[in-house]
């Protein structure tokens, strides 16, 4: 997950409280070892996602949910007062809509 307001990345952990269904839990800030390129994808996740009530929020900015990119499919992170989102990997800006069935894992 990248930050929108910081451009970060973050390690979003997700849980599976029933098949599914997946819940955002937790995020950390993730920072790349040196020498290594964008974190690779090892399956997907595929399901409803949502956010879960103990999700603290974005470590880099606060924000409480989160996209993803309609455009590079990297999730960000995303303050749901808004009606806009901005990619926080690409830049895209994009008006939020529609419902995650998808997530790649990146760990
Ligand atoms: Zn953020
Ligand atoms: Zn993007």
């Amino acid at each position: 997950m990248a930050c929108a307001a910081t451009r970060l990345l973050c390690a979003a952990r997700f849980v599976s409280p029933r098949p599914g269904l997946w819940e955002l839990a937790s995020a950390a800030p993730y920072n790349p070892a040196p020498g290594v390129g964008a974190p690779g994808t090892a399956g997907g996740l595929e399901g409803e996602f949502h956010v879960g009530g103990g999700y603290a929020g974005c470590p880099r900015c606060g924000a409480t949910s989160y996209v993803k990119c309609g455009r590079c499919e990297q999730l960000s992170c995303w303050r749901s007062e808004s009606p806009m989102s901005t990619c926080g990997a690409c830049g895209n800006v994009a008006r939020v809509g529609g419902q995650l069935t998808t997530v790649q894992r990146v760990d």
